[in-house]
């Protein structure tokens, strides 16, 4: 059996948590960068130039690219053939979470319980996900999440009969009640399928994949570009002040689901779509 420490898997969220809060990913850089060239309101071009020399400073003098540095979500890839070691594998990730978000001088946003509202002062806990997949390897994929946009996702439990044009409409309305509140140009995150949690974990899945990425499944793919291009005609644009940006990618997952619904999940983000990756191999 090969093997892994779960302290190695501290340290790497440690430092992912760091990385990921200070420096935009290169996939929605470019996304950015193409979008203020596009952009046809003078306003929209200001803004997104703005958001661009926000996260040019934020790079180089280690701010990080948001106030609100998210709630941490990890994905855990683990290898049917991999052994975790020395120790816990959640008190793993929520001690990489804490150093992290403590060293990084982060925003340290979790509340302990929903409604009586202390905060856990160390960003604690994360949301974790865990999958088995085949391999000798863990794969990490951090995805902070700030709440402006958080707040505006929905899901919806459409019927079969309300088919593709349901789908369309089900985005589209996520996207325009989000408004100015989802920190937009946006990304929006989409699960069609599955159950009711299933289409919603499929949908911030979809937000971890990079922006400039398409769906294997050809008709999906044909769904991401024409709903991408019906929701920058909505003109909310950047910063909700008007412009053709209002969205700088639409990512849809899909699954198996049941005869008789069509559940729809619209995880919506906002322009720090943050997320990153790292692979473990396993030691003998
Ligand atoms: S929605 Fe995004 S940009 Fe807006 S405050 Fe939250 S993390 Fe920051």
């Amino acid at each position: 059996m090969k093997h892994i420490q779960v302290s190695e898997i501290t340290r790497n969220i440690k430092e992912m948590c760091i990385e990921v809060n200070h420096k935009l990913s290169p996939d929605m850089q470019e996304r950015l960068n193409a979008a203020a060239q596009e952009e046809k309101s003078p306003l929209g071009r200001q803004i997104l130039g703005q958001l661009q020399e926000n996260l040019q400073i934020a790079h180089e003098d280690m701010i990080p690219i948001c106030q609100d540095t998210g709630m941490a979500v990890v994905f855990l890839d683990i290898g049917q053939e991999v052994h975790l070691e020395g120790g816990n594998i959640e008190e793993a990730v929520n001690e990489g979470v804490r150093q992290g978000y403590q060293e990084g001088y982060l925003r340290k946003s979790v509340v302990k319980d929903p409604l009586i509202r202390e905060n856990t002062k160390d960003n604690t806990p994360a949301v974790i996900h865990y999958q088995i997949v085949p391999g000798d390897q863990v794969k990490i994929t951090l995805a902070p999440k700030g709440f402006g946009s958080e707040n505006m996702s929905r899901v919806f439990m459409l019927k079969p009969a309300d088919g593709i044009e349901g789908v369309k409409n089900a985005v589209l309305t996520a996207v325009r009640d989000a408004g100015p509140n989802a920190c937009p140009p946006m990304v929006v995150g989409v699960g069609i399928g599955g159950t009711f949690e299933k289409c919603a974990l499929m949908a911030k899945q979809a937000l971890a994949r990079p922006a400039d990425s398409h769906s294997d499944i050809p008709y999906v793919k044909e769904l991401e570009e024409e709903l991408l291009k019906k929701i920058n005609c909505l003109g909310i644009g950047p910063a909700g002040l008007g412009g053709s940006t209002t969205a700088l990618a639409v990512n849809i997952n899909t699954y198996p689901t049941h005869i008789a619904g069509l559940p729809v999940a619209v995880n919506i983000c906002c322009h720090v779509n943050r997320h990153i990756s790292r692979t473990l191999s396993a030691a003998e």
